[in-house]
């Protein structure tokens, strides 16, 4: 115990001597908020088909995809808010000691939460897109237009309406991706939580900042793909670790 409060007092003295303080964020942080995992045991994937959900699909059968995309929103946004985890982020932004957020989270709730820098590597699946005309809007408004029949659902220009994240079988969106590797070469402090990272290409932004010279910070349940790396590699869940760090940081 006097161990790990070292290690928070220590790390929240790095953020607060820190010019650049980048957090990055994976689905450690959402589960935490009662959002289900994609991946794992119990993960949504072993419960819906990935091939529902590809880009492949969407093309070939927009309705189809839109009907299976209700069941999977319900499950993935009913009643989830803001975590303390979530909360302690925004509050080190508020008070100018964190720079951004990268995530690949889709759920959107770091901005719930107030961040106002948020890297979104994966889309935010509580907006939705034009794929013709690019505009953006509300999800929820959109899924319920699906509830009462309209399948697929269309923009006013005419073009389909799909969920604003990336599907399988589509790329990240590059410019999310160019400013995640900027703000890694810039961190000196990188703080990733909640995430494995094992799955490239955002498992290099972690290598980036070490390599870069930048203090790599780890809070995850489990062992991670970088810990051996890491200055900080505590095993815990997010909500645990982060809420005393900001207060530390903050004073
Ligand atoms: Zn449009």
């Amino acid at each position: 115990m006097t161990d790990e409060s070292g290690t928070v007092d220590s790390l929240a003295a790095e953020i607060r001597a820190a010019d650049t303080v980048v957090a990055f964020t994976g689905a450690g942080v959402s589960t935490a908020s009662g959002i289900p995992d994609f991946r794992g045991e119990g993960g949504l994937w072993n419960r819906y088909d990935m091939e529902d959900f590809h880009v492949r699909r969407f093309r070939a059968d927009p309705a189809g995809f839109w009907t299976d995309r209700l069941d999977l929103a319900e499950e993935l946004y009913a009643d989830a808010g803001p975590n303390a985890a979530h909360d302690a982020l925004a509050r080190l932004e508020r008070t100018g000691h964190l720079d951004a957020v990268v995530t690949q989270n889709v759920d959107g709730l770091h901005r719930a939460a107030g961040s106002e820098e948020v890297v979104e590597l994966h889309g935010n699946g509580s907006r939705v897109v034009c794929v013709d005309c690019g505009e953006r809007s509300d999800a929820e408004a959109v899924r319920e237009r699906v509830r009462g029949g309209e399948r697929p659902p269309t923009c006013d220009c005419g073009g389909l309406l799909k969920p604003d994240v990336v599907l399988f079988g589509e790329q990240l969106p590059e410019a999310a991706m160019l400013r995640a590797r900027s703000l890694a070469r810039e961190a000196d402090v990188f703080l990733a939580v909640g995430s494995s990272l094992s799955v490239e290409p955002a498992a290099g932004l972690p290598r980036t900042a070490a390599t870069r010279g930048g203090t790599l910070a780890i809070v995850n349940l489990d062992r991670t793909a970088l810990s051996e790396r890491a200055e900080y590699d505590l095993r815990a869940d997010v909500t645990d670790v982060l809420p005393p760090v900001a207060k530390r940081v903050v004073g």
